[in-house]
């Protein structure tokens, strides 16, 4: 073993460079919607590739492109930079329909599909999944409230997008009756495990729906996937391999998060939270890369929190702010239209989850909407049934028993739409901002004024390390 760098990749070198990748990473800090898809796609023209790692259809991102909005969902934002590969990784759930669709939609609209590459590893979303998610919630929903049980213990339904997700990742790690995308090349075997995974299925059904017909034909869902699976043939590979690949080649890679650091399934406020690692440490799992490869962790930043779905926000608010803010932020979903609830920058929250996807700098989104409020608050610690903390209490039950400790600043009144450098933003504006990376000890390095992509200041930030508190 020589440990020279004969490649100029990096690849062969000895401890000296361990550690510090090449690659880069966009993921969302709070509960998603931060606006990753703009940073992404703004930064993907730089990159050889963008690779998606976590998540499915239940994600969604808004790109505006030369006034163009489009509503990505399964493919990775990078579609849009020409020339850029567009990877969904293993650790993705795909519904082909839905990737179809999607292909079909952008390709109407001139974007060229050609770069998309499918992992064979990514599972599977199939009808029963979709069946599944939408029963649970509503049982979830009408479970009766135990007048003894303490709310610290009831469980209220999640609020997911019902796109499947979640069940397709359970019968991942079931493995028996999990598909994955290469299977759908397999007519053979596909059609022998739906039999099997569908007889499993409609006994589960039948029991919590007694009376009722049998929902699942395996036959009929055979058919459609497999003809998925012609269409998709050309785009499924080897993406690990790929990866690996283009990395010993020397070229470089930007991993999109989807949902956000604060719907973890191990690391954020459990059980409401997506069905995947959504923060950074995804990464490795879903696309087999090392994490060590990645040296650059962008964590993406709403001036203010959203929320979509249950789940306890501390600084979530009802009143008129609320109001302002969600109709100037158009603050409903791309993937369902919902309402996304609304509060204050929860920089507790937002320290923790900065430390959990070990970011090296902050994409800050959305600012321009806060202009016109005379006061903004940060929460800065939490009061809980034991005392005051400005630790983080990832476990759902606990964080819905907080009240926010806030800071309060003065607003700024102008638009800063049209700004583009960080000096000519007003003071109120600048110092809020600086609030921000004084208390995470992560430096803000574009800020976002606008939905279009060139509405974004880039700035070279210095703040200490460490932070305050
Ligand atoms: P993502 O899933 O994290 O990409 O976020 P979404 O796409 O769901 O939500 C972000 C929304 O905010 C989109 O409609 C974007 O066009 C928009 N957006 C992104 N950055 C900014 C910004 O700095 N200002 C404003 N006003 N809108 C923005």
């Amino acid at each position: 073993m020589q440990f020279s760098d004969q490649d100029g990749s990096g690849a062969g070198m000895g401890p000296a460079t361990a550690g510090v990748g090449r690659h880069w990473a966009v993921v969302g800090l709070q509960w998603g919607d931060e606006g990753k898809g703009k940073l992404v796609d703004r930064l993907a023209g730089r990159f050889d590739a963008v690779v998606r790692y976590n998540g499915g259809a239940n994600a969604g991102h808004s790109v505006v492109v030369g006034g163009v909005r489009y509503a990505l969902h399964l493919v990775p934002s990078g579609i849009l930079a020409p020339g850029v590969l567009a990877v969904v990784g293993n650790g993705v759930v795909v519904d082909p329909e839905r990737l179809i669709e999607e292909m079909d939609g952008l390709s109407a609209r001139g974007v060229d599909v050609s770069a998309l590459v499918l992992s064979d590893r990514a599972h599977v979303v199939l009808p029963y999944h979709k069946a599944e998610d939408a029963l649970r919630e509503e049982l979830l929903t009408a479970a009766p409230v135990d007048e003894k049980s303490p709310p610290k213990h009831a469980v209220s339904a999640i609020g997911t997008t019902r796109r499947g997700i979640g069940p397709a990742y359970a019968d991942k790690v079931q493995r028996a009756t999990a598909v994955r995308v290469g299977d759908l090349l397999r007519p053979e075997l596909l059609r022998s495990k739906l039999d099997l995974i569908c007889s499993m299925k409609n006994a589960i059904f039948r029991g919590l729906r007694p009376g009722e017909p049998d929902p699942f034909n395996a036959g009929e869902i055979a058919d459609r996937m497999i003809g998925f699976g012609e269409r998709l043939r050309p785009v499924i590979k080897d993406t690990t391999y790929l990866l690996h690949d283009l990395d010993r080649a020397g070229k470089t890679l930007l991993f999109e998060g989807a949902n956000a650091t604060m719907l973890d399934v191990d690391h954020g406020t459990f059980p409401y939270v997506t069905s995947s690692n959504a923060s950074s440490l995804g990464i490795g799992p879903g696309s087999g890369l090392p994490p060590q490869k990645v040296g650059t962790i962008i964590g993406v930043v709403k001036a203010y929190s959203t929320r979509v779905g249950g789940g306890p926000m501390p600084t979530e608010l009802f009143d008129e702010t609320a109001h302002r803010i969600r109709e100037r932020g158009r603050e409903y979903g791309t993937t369902t239209g919902r309402p996304r609830r609304v509060g204050w920058i929860d920089l507790v929250a937002l320290k923790y989850a900065a430390m959990v996807s070990g970011v090296t700098e902050i994409g800050l989104t959305l600012l321009d909407v806060l202009a016109g409020f005379d006061e903004l608050k940060l929460c800065v610690a939490y009061e809980t049934p034991d005392g005051r903390t400005d630790r983080f209490l990832p476990d759902g039950f606990d964080l819905a028993e907080v009240r926010p400790v806030y800071e309060s600043m003065a607003g700024f009144g102008d638009e800063i739409t049209g700004v583009r450098s960080f000096e000519d933003l007003p003071g109120a504006a600048r110092r809020y901002v600086e609030a921000i990376e004084a208390f995470v000890g992560v430096p803000v390095r574009t800020i976002g004024v606008g939905p279009d992509r060139v509405q974004t200041i880039e700035r070279e930030a210095g703040v200490p390390a460490g932070g305050r508190a």
